[in-house]
């Protein structure tokens, strides 16, 4: 199993921080941003942390083919009124995963605003033919979305027309999020129905990653609000059939549930979960007590 969660990427230390906070939860992979992704400041990257950060993982059996860059959300692709800047900076952007060694950036398609779904999906192929060269070495993967506004790429069917578009074939491929495809409707107490759904309409050698986080609502809401593994409304037992699934054993699964406050209100200290969101995966045992045992041990 390939397990990991998001982490973060800071100035100082760079991708060894991330390597180091993956380790510290007992991930086998991670997936960071390469900056604040609501903003377009970037540092240079430090080759001498970045060198030790590959040894970190090579010593610690983090291959970095499953490791995912997170591109910033700042950029859509559907705004053609923002078009130049969004094909530049995810230009540099691609430019970045390449220089610190990685091959998978995950991209939210986009969003329409008012012009509608179709309109948005043409506006970001042609966008994306502009970014994808023949010779990079990155995978682009568009995230399943939720729907959440005027988002496009919220069905299968969305995704594989965006896929459709692409002029260089190889260079794009797929994140699946759970909390997104239960509040776009999807059903993933039938998991299975999907995946054969995906393949048909996609291909399964198109899915690189998957997100795996629990829902806040209903299925088919379209509100976006990730949950703890085992907390909302999809559930432990559909999440775990979903991480340990024959057909998707090689696939990073990445965790990008909620922080945790020090009671259930308190926004000031937030602690990570996923260090036992993990020991529950790996368990295959959900544990109630999960938000005591965090604030145990960060506290
Ligand atoms: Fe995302
Ligand atoms: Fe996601
Ligand atoms: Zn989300």
């Amino acid at each position: 199993m390939i397990i990991g969660s998001h982490v973060s990427y800071n100035a100082k230390e760079g991708l060894l921080g991330s390597v180091k906070e993956a380790l510290s939860y007992g991930a086998n992979t991670f997936m960071f941003y390469t900056g604040a992704p609501q903003n377009t400041r970037r540092n240079p990257i430090d080759l001498e942390t970045t060198k030790q950060a590959f040894l970190e993982m090579n010593k610690n059996g983090i291959d970095k083919n499953n490791v995912i860059v997170h591109a910033p959300y700042i950029i859509n692709l559907a705004n053609k009124e923002k078009e130049e800047f969004s094909v530049d900076f995810l230009k540099q952007e691609i430019k970045r995963v390449e220089e610190l060694g990685f091959d998978k950036l995950v991209l939210h398609p986009g969003s329409h605003v008012n012009q509608g779904t179709d309109v948005g999906i043409k506006q970001i192929i042609k966008a994306l033919n502009q970014v994808i060269t023949k010779d990079q070495k990155v995978v682009i993967l568009l995230e399943t979305m939720a729907g959440k506004g005027s988002e496009c790429g919220k069905t299968l069917e969305e995704i594989k027309q965006i896929i459709d578009g692409i002029k260089y074939q190889d260079k794009i491929g797929v994140c699946l999020d759970t909390c997104h495809l239960h509040d776009a409707g999807y059903d993933m107490s039938n998991f299975d129905t999907v995946l054969t759904k995906f393949d048909k309409i996609i291909g399964l050698d198109k899915l690189q990653c998957i997100h795996i986080n629990d829902s806040k609502n209903d299925i088919n809401t379209h509100k976006d609000r990730h949950e703890n593994i085992g907390f909302g409304k999809i559930g432990f037992d559909n999440l775990l059939k979903i991480i340990y699934h024959d057909k998707l054993k090689n696939v990073p699964k990445i965790l990008e549930t909620p922080y945790i406050g020090l009671d259930d209100n308190s926004k000031e200290r937030l602690f990570p979960p996923y260090k036992f969101e993990i020991e529950m995966i790996k368990n295959k045992k959900w544990d109630d007590s999960l938000y005591q045992k965090i604030r145990n041990y960060y506290k």
